[in-house]
């Protein structure tokens, strides 16, 4: 969890995106901080994105470093006390130079998206050719990874033959580890019996 804050942190700008009438927006936002409960954005309280997050209080949040390792998020946000945007001026001397009068009003709004969970998609290729690790935080538990084999594999071997990740290993039923598994689909399409369940996303 705590690598998927320094991850965003370190891209700093990426993508958090809200609920309008039914309709996803999505805009670059830039990661002000993080700690080990959540991650911290700003945003100005006259923007449409400031009363969408008001009004819906949760995001999704994607971003992607140079090294192809991604990190998505879905969680709830709260606006927390404005008192905080000191610090994370400190933290971001860039803040001074687009935002000099800031302490003249008060139109900033300081957000805090402290429960949620997600996962980092890691297709740098250093540990594996993929590598996936779920996991959640605050008071929201973790969906596992993958397709899942059931019951119902009768150990054809169908499956770990056609997947391209090397993510099905032999068993009493065969078994897809949810770390390495892409979900592709080579494997439920494979399956002669529909053994494979599909993944429940994050
Ligand atoms: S969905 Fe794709 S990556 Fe996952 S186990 Fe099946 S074939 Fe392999
Ligand atoms: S293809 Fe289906 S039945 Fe065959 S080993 Fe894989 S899950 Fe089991």
């Amino acid at each position: 969890m705590k690598k998927a804050f320094e991850i965003l942190r370190d891209v700093k700008s990426v993508v958090i995106s809200t609920v309008k009438d039914g309709i996803p927006q999505s805009r670059i936002i830039d990661i002000m901080d993080y700690d080990d409960g959540g991650i911290y954005f700003l945003t100005g309280k006259t923007k449409p994105f400031y009363r969408q997050l008001k009004r819906e209080k949760k995001v999704a949040v994607t971003g992607m470093n140079k090294e192809y390792v991604q990190v998505r998020l879905v969680g709830d946000v709260h606006e927390i006390d404005i008192r905080l945007i000191e610090k994370l001026f400190d933290k971001n001397p860039e803040l001074e130079k687009l935002f000099p009068t800031r302490n003249e009003n008060d139109s900033f709004s300081v957000f805090y998206l402290s429960n949620g969970k997600g996962e980092v998609f890691d297709l740098s290729g250093k540990e594996n050719k993929m590598n996936r690790v779920r996991f959640a935080f605050g008071k929201d538990t973790v969906n596992e990874a993958g397709c899942i084999i059931t019951e119902s594999c009768i150990e054809c071997g169908k499956c770990k033959k056609v997947c391209p990740f090397y993510a099905i290993s032999e068993g009493t039923p065969f078994v897809i580890n949810p770390k390495l598994c892409d979900e592709c689909g080579n494997c439920y399409y494979a399956c002669p019996v529909s053994a494979i369940d599909l993944p429940k996303g994050i």
